[in-house]
Protein backbone atom coordinates (compact mmCIF):
# COMPACT_ATOMS: atom_id res chain seq x y z
CA UNK A 1 0.00 0.00 0.00
CA UNK A 2 2.93 2.47 1.08
CA UNK A 3 4.66 1.44 -2.40
CA UNK A 4 1.69 2.40 -4.03
CA UNK A 5 0.53 5.86 -2.17
CA UNK A 6 3.96 6.90 -2.94
CA UNK A 7 4.06 6.41 -6.92
CA UNK A 8 0.36 7.95 -6.97
CA UNK A 9 2.45 11.23 -4.68
CA UNK A 10 5.28 11.20 -7.38
CA UNK A 11 3.02 10.96 -10.46
CA UNK A 12 0.69 14.12 -8.40
CA UNK A 13 3.73 16.28 -7.92
CA UNK A 14 5.17 15.58 -11.46
CA UNK A 15 1.52 16.89 -12.88
CA UNK A 16 1.89 19.82 -10.19
CA UNK A 17 5.69 20.90 -11.64
CA UNK A 18 4.17 20.21 -15.56
CA UNK A 19 1.33 22.42 -14.49
CA UNK A 20 3.18 25.02 -12.99
CA UNK A 21 5.62 25.07 -16.08
CA UNK A 22 2.72 25.54 -18.47
CA UNK A 23 0.99 28.13 -16.23
CA UNK A 24 4.54 29.92 -16.48
CA UNK A 25 5.56 29.76 -19.81
CA UNK A 26 1.35 31.34 -20.42
CA UNK A 27 1.58 34.00 -18.11
CA UNK A 28 5.15 35.20 -20.00
CA UNK A 29 3.23 35.29 -23.29
CA UNK A 30 0.68 36.92 -22.28
CA UNK A 31 3.10 39.36 -20.26
CA UNK A 32 4.68 40.24 -23.69
CA UNK A 33 1.64 41.05 -25.47
CA UNK A 34 0.50 43.33 -22.22
CA UNK A 35 4.12 45.06 -22.82
CA UNK A 36 3.60 45.29 -26.50
CA UNK A 37 -0.20 46.20 -26.47
CA UNK A 38 0.60 48.68 -23.12
CA UNK A 39 -2.00 47.03 -20.91
CA UNK A 40 -0.57 48.53 -17.74
CA UNK A 41 -1.34 51.52 -15.57
CA UNK A 42 -0.11 52.78 -12.44
CA UNK A 43 -1.50 53.25 -8.69
CA UNK A 44 0.33 55.98 -6.56
CA UNK A 45 0.36 55.75 -2.69
CA UNK A 46 0.93 58.82 -0.28
CA UNK A 47 4.41 59.15 1.60
CA UNK A 48 3.41 60.60 4.49
CA UNK A 49 4.37 63.20 6.88
CA UNK A 50 3.95 61.11 10.10
CA UNK A 51 3.76 63.77 12.14
CA UNK A 52 1.64 65.97 10.22
CA UNK A 53 -0.22 63.67 8.33
CA UNK A 54 0.69 65.16 4.83
CA UNK A 55 1.30 63.59 1.82
CA UNK A 56 5.01 64.91 0.24
CA UNK A 57 5.17 61.80 -2.13
CA UNK A 58 3.47 58.98 -4.13
CA UNK A 59 5.13 55.90 -4.88
CA UNK A 60 4.11 54.48 -8.40
CA UNK A 61 2.89 50.89 -7.77
CA UNK A 62 2.37 48.99 -11.26
CA UNK A 63 -0.84 47.16 -12.36
CA UNK A 64 -1.99 45.03 -15.13
CA UNK A 65 -4.75 45.29 -16.65
CA UNK A 66 -5.48 41.23 -17.79
CA UNK A 67 -8.06 40.67 -20.62
CA UNK A 68 -9.72 38.19 -18.22
CA UNK A 69 -8.69 38.25 -14.90
CA UNK A 70 -8.99 41.87 -14.03
CA UNK A 71 -6.95 44.00 -12.74
CA UNK A 72 -3.42 42.10 -10.91
CA UNK A 73 -0.69 43.31 -8.56
CA UNK A 74 3.10 42.68 -9.44
CA UNK A 75 3.06 40.08 -6.80
CA UNK A 76 1.51 38.04 -9.60
CA UNK A 77 3.74 39.05 -12.61
CA UNK A 78 6.93 40.70 -11.11
CA UNK A 79 9.08 37.90 -10.78
CA UNK A 80 7.55 36.73 -14.17
CA UNK A 81 9.18 40.20 -15.73
CA UNK A 82 12.69 40.12 -14.24
CA UNK A 83 13.23 36.52 -15.39
CA UNK A 84 12.23 37.28 -19.25
CA UNK A 85 13.90 40.56 -19.52
CA UNK A 86 10.26 42.13 -19.79
CA UNK A 87 10.69 44.36 -17.03
CA UNK A 88 12.84 46.36 -18.87
CA UNK A 89 10.14 47.21 -21.50
CA UNK A 90 7.70 47.60 -18.89
CA UNK A 91 9.68 49.52 -16.61
CA UNK A 92 10.65 52.45 -19.39
CA UNK A 93 7.11 52.77 -19.68
CA UNK A 94 6.58 53.11 -15.71
CA UNK A 95 8.89 55.78 -15.78
CA UNK A 96 7.64 57.71 -18.80
CA UNK A 97 3.88 57.31 -17.41
CA UNK A 98 4.96 58.13 -13.77
CA UNK A 99 6.70 61.45 -14.82
CA UNK A 100 4.00 62.21 -16.97
CA UNK A 101 1.25 62.24 -14.27
CA UNK A 102 3.61 63.77 -11.43
CA UNK A 103 3.66 66.74 -14.17
CA UNK A 104 0.08 66.98 -14.41
CA UNK A 105 -0.01 66.89 -10.57
CA UNK A 106 2.48 69.72 -10.25
CA UNK A 107 0.67 71.83 -12.64
CA UNK A 108 -2.75 71.90 -10.80
CA UNK A 109 -1.53 71.90 -7.35
CA UNK A 110 -0.15 74.91 -5.46
CA UNK A 111 3.55 74.56 -5.88
CA UNK A 112 4.36 74.11 -1.92
CA UNK A 113 2.15 71.28 -2.10
CA UNK A 114 3.97 69.81 -5.47
CA UNK A 115 4.54 65.99 -4.73
CA UNK A 116 7.45 63.96 -6.33
CA UNK A 117 6.97 60.39 -7.75
CA UNK A 118 8.54 57.48 -6.50
CA UNK A 119 9.38 54.60 -9.04
CA UNK A 120 11.01 51.76 -8.58
CA UNK A 121 13.31 50.32 -10.83
CA UNK A 122 14.96 46.78 -11.33
CA UNK A 123 18.67 45.59 -11.31
CA UNK A 124 17.91 44.85 -14.53
CA UNK A 125 16.96 48.36 -15.77
CA UNK A 126 20.50 49.43 -14.98
CA UNK A 127 22.39 46.84 -16.88
CA UNK A 128 20.58 47.99 -20.32
CA UNK A 129 23.02 50.23 -21.61
CA UNK A 130 21.53 53.87 -21.58
CA UNK A 131 19.58 53.41 -18.31
CA UNK A 132 20.86 57.00 -17.01
CA UNK A 133 20.18 58.50 -20.29
CA UNK A 134 16.79 57.14 -20.45
CA UNK A 135 15.82 58.95 -17.50
CA UNK A 136 17.83 62.26 -18.08
CA UNK A 137 15.30 62.33 -21.49
CA UNK A 138 11.84 61.99 -19.52
CA UNK A 139 12.71 64.05 -16.95
CA UNK A 140 13.33 66.50 -20.18
CA UNK A 141 10.48 66.04 -22.26
CA UNK A 142 7.70 65.80 -19.03
CA UNK A 143 9.54 69.08 -18.05
CA UNK A 144 9.90 67.75 -13.93
CA UNK A 145 12.19 68.72 -12.11
CA UNK A 146 14.92 65.93 -10.94
CA UNK A 147 14.24 66.65 -7.16
CA UNK A 148 10.49 65.57 -8.02
CA UNK A 149 12.04 61.62 -8.64
CA UNK A 150 12.74 59.25 -6.60
CA UNK A 151 14.24 55.87 -7.48
CA UNK A 152 13.56 53.06 -5.42
CA UNK A 153 16.00 49.45 -5.93
CA UNK A 154 15.63 47.18 -3.39
CA UNK A 155 18.11 46.27 -1.14
CA UNK A 156 18.38 42.31 -2.09
CA UNK A 157 18.58 42.92 -5.84
CA UNK A 158 20.71 45.34 -5.43
CA UNK A 159 23.46 42.91 -3.25
CA UNK A 160 22.94 40.37 -5.78
CA UNK A 161 24.10 42.06 -9.05
CA UNK A 162 27.31 44.10 -10.70
CA UNK A 163 27.60 46.66 -7.62
CA UNK A 164 30.06 48.78 -8.78
CA UNK A 165 27.97 49.43 -12.28
CA UNK A 166 25.08 50.04 -10.46
CA UNK A 167 26.65 52.29 -7.74
CA UNK A 168 28.55 54.42 -10.38
CA UNK A 169 24.83 54.63 -12.14
CA UNK A 170 23.21 55.82 -9.14
CA UNK A 171 25.94 58.24 -8.29
CA UNK A 172 25.48 59.44 -11.70
CA UNK A 173 21.32 59.90 -11.21
CA UNK A 174 21.78 61.85 -7.88
CA UNK A 175 24.24 64.10 -9.14
CA UNK A 176 21.60 65.25 -11.43
CA UNK A 177 19.21 65.78 -7.95
CA UNK A 178 17.35 62.43 -8.22
CA UNK A 179 17.04 60.90 -5.03
CA UNK A 180 18.14 57.38 -4.42
CA UNK A 181 15.93 55.25 -1.71
CA UNK A 182 16.73 51.79 -0.77
CA UNK A 183 13.68 49.80 -0.55
CA UNK A 184 12.39 46.84 1.62
CA UNK A 185 15.66 47.68 3.50
CA UNK A 186 16.08 44.87 6.72
CA UNK A 187 15.09 41.97 4.24
CA UNK A 188 18.51 41.62 2.76
CA UNK A 189 21.76 41.16 4.34
CA UNK A 190 23.34 44.86 4.28
CA UNK A 191 24.11 46.88 7.01
CA UNK A 192 23.58 50.64 7.04
CA UNK A 193 26.75 50.77 7.87
CA UNK A 194 27.40 49.31 4.20
CA UNK A 195 25.54 52.35 2.87
CA UNK A 196 27.82 54.71 4.69
CA UNK A 197 29.53 56.87 1.96
CA UNK A 198 26.92 55.31 -0.73
CA UNK A 199 24.85 57.36 -3.15
CA UNK A 200 21.47 57.07 -1.07
CA UNK A 201 19.15 59.57 0.47
CA UNK A 202 16.50 56.99 1.65
CA UNK A 203 15.61 53.55 3.54
CA UNK A 204 12.34 52.56 3.84
CA UNK A 205 11.52 50.32 6.11
CA UNK A 206 10.21 47.07 5.13
CA UNK A 207 6.52 46.20 6.58
CA UNK A 208 8.02 43.29 8.01
CA UNK A 209 9.65 45.17 10.67
CA UNK A 210 6.34 47.34 11.36
CA UNK A 211 4.58 44.74 11.73
CA UNK A 212 6.61 43.39 14.74
CA UNK A 213 7.22 47.09 16.12
CA UNK A 214 5.37 46.81 19.41
CA UNK A 215 6.47 43.41 20.45
CA UNK A 216 10.13 44.65 19.58
CA UNK A 217 10.91 48.04 19.10
CA UNK A 218 14.46 47.81 19.20
CA UNK A 219 15.09 47.15 16.02
CA UNK A 220 13.31 50.06 13.95
CA UNK A 221 14.91 52.22 16.52
CA UNK A 222 17.96 51.18 15.68
CA UNK A 223 17.46 51.82 11.98
CA UNK A 224 15.90 54.89 12.31
CA UNK A 225 18.71 56.29 14.55
CA UNK A 226 21.51 55.50 12.69
CA UNK A 227 20.05 56.24 9.52
CA UNK A 228 19.49 59.85 10.94
CA UNK A 229 22.96 59.68 11.66
CA UNK A 230 24.08 59.14 8.43
CA UNK A 231 22.07 62.02 6.82
CA UNK A 232 19.32 59.71 5.54
CA UNK A 233 15.79 59.95 4.90
CA UNK A 234 13.35 57.23 6.68
CA UNK A 235 10.39 55.59 4.88
CA UNK A 236 8.80 52.99 7.30
CA UNK A 237 6.36 50.85 4.89
CA UNK A 238 3.29 48.88 5.40
CA UNK A 239 1.69 51.14 8.46
CA UNK A 240 -1.60 49.59 8.88
CA UNK A 241 -1.54 50.68 12.90
CA UNK A 242 -1.63 53.88 14.36
CA UNK A 243 0.02 52.57 17.50
CA UNK A 244 2.76 52.26 14.99
CA UNK A 245 2.62 55.40 13.95
CA UNK A 246 2.52 57.01 17.22
CA UNK A 247 5.50 54.55 17.82
CA UNK A 248 7.62 56.10 14.71
CA UNK A 249 6.88 59.25 15.75
CA UNK A 250 7.97 59.20 19.05
CA UNK A 251 11.49 57.36 17.33
CA UNK A 252 11.92 60.32 14.86
CA UNK A 253 11.13 58.17 12.13
CA UNK A 254 10.10 61.42 9.45
CA UNK A 255 7.43 59.30 6.74
CA UNK A 256 5.89 56.63 6.25
CA UNK A 257 3.61 54.73 3.63
CA UNK A 258 0.46 52.02 4.89
CA UNK A 259 -2.91 51.44 4.55
CA UNK A 260 -3.52 53.68 7.73
CA UNK A 261 -3.13 56.66 5.25
CA UNK A 262 -4.18 55.03 1.92
CA UNK A 263 -3.92 52.16 -0.44
CA UNK A 264 -2.90 52.72 -3.56
CA UNK A 265 -4.93 55.40 -6.01
CA UNK A 266 -5.71 55.80 -9.01
CA UNK A 267 -4.25 59.60 -10.57
CA UNK A 268 -6.87 61.54 -10.70
CA UNK A 269 -8.10 59.88 -6.88
CA UNK A 270 -4.94 61.83 -5.76
CA UNK A 271 -5.53 65.12 -6.59
CA UNK A 272 -9.01 64.71 -4.73
CA UNK A 273 -6.30 63.10 -1.62
CA UNK A 274 -4.38 65.76 -1.99
CA UNK A 275 -6.85 68.49 -1.53
CA UNK A 276 -9.21 65.92 1.39
CA UNK A 277 -6.50 64.07 2.67
CA UNK A 278 -4.78 66.57 5.28
CA UNK A 279 -7.66 66.37 7.88
CA UNK A 280 -8.41 62.98 7.01
CA UNK A 281 -5.64 61.26 9.37
P1 LIG B 1 7.22 47.83 -2.72
O1 LIG B 1 7.93 48.74 -3.64
O2 LIG B 1 7.86 47.53 -1.42
O3 LIG B 1 5.77 48.45 -2.56
C1 LIG B 1 5.00 48.32 -1.40
C2 LIG B 1 3.92 47.27 -1.57
O4 LIG B 1 3.22 47.13 -0.33
C3 LIG B 1 2.85 47.60 -2.60
O5 LIG B 1 2.37 46.39 -3.14
C4 LIG B 1 1.77 48.26 -1.73
O6 LIG B 1 0.48 48.21 -2.31
C5 LIG B 1 1.85 47.40 -0.52
N1 LIG B 1 1.38 48.09 0.70
C6 LIG B 1 1.45 49.41 0.98
N2 LIG B 1 0.95 49.69 2.19
C7 LIG B 1 0.56 48.51 2.72
C8 LIG B 1 -0.04 48.13 3.98
O7 LIG B 1 -0.31 48.96 4.85
N3 LIG B 1 -0.30 46.82 4.16
C9 LIG B 1 0.00 45.88 3.21
N4 LIG B 1 -0.29 44.61 3.47
N5 LIG B 1 0.57 46.19 2.02
C10 LIG B 1 0.84 47.49 1.77
P2 LIG B 1 2.23 46.12 -4.68
O8 LIG B 1 1.69 47.33 -5.37
O9 LIG B 1 1.52 44.83 -4.86
O10 LIG B 1 3.74 45.97 -5.16
C11 LIG B 1 4.53 44.91 -4.75
C12 LIG B 1 5.97 45.07 -5.18
O11 LIG B 1 6.09 45.01 -6.60
C13 LIG B 1 6.56 46.43 -4.79
O12 LIG B 1 6.97 46.41 -3.45
C14 LIG B 1 7.72 46.51 -5.76
O13 LIG B 1 8.84 45.80 -5.28
C15 LIG B 1 7.18 45.80 -6.98
N6 LIG B 1 6.75 46.81 -7.97
C16 LIG B 1 5.59 47.53 -8.00
N7 LIG B 1 5.56 48.35 -9.07
C17 LIG B 1 6.75 48.18 -9.71
C18 LIG B 1 7.34 48.76 -10.89
O14 LIG B 1 6.79 49.64 -11.56
N8 LIG B 1 8.60 48.31 -11.23
C19 LIG B 1 9.26 47.37 -10.51
N9 LIG B 1 10.48 46.97 -10.92
N10 LIG B 1 8.73 46.80 -9.41
C20 LIG B 1 7.50 47.20 -9.01
MG1 LIG C 1 8.91 50.38 -3.54
MG1 LIG D 1 9.12 48.09 -0.14
MG1 LIG E 1 8.42 45.00 -1.73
Amino acid sequence: VAKGAGKNQWRRYQRHLHDEMVERLELRSALGHAVSEGRFLLHYQPIVDLAGGVAVGFEALVRWAHPNRGVITPDQFIEVAEESGLIVPMGRWVLEEALRTVSEWRRVLPSGHAPYVSVNVSVRQFREAGFVEQVRAALQHTGVPPRALMLEITETLLMKDDEQRIWADLNTLREMGIRIAIDDFGTGYSSLGYLRQRPIDVVKIDKTFIDDMVASPQLVDGIVSLARSLGLTVVAEGIEDPAHRDLLVRMGCPLGQGFLFSSPLGPTEVLAWMTGAAVAV
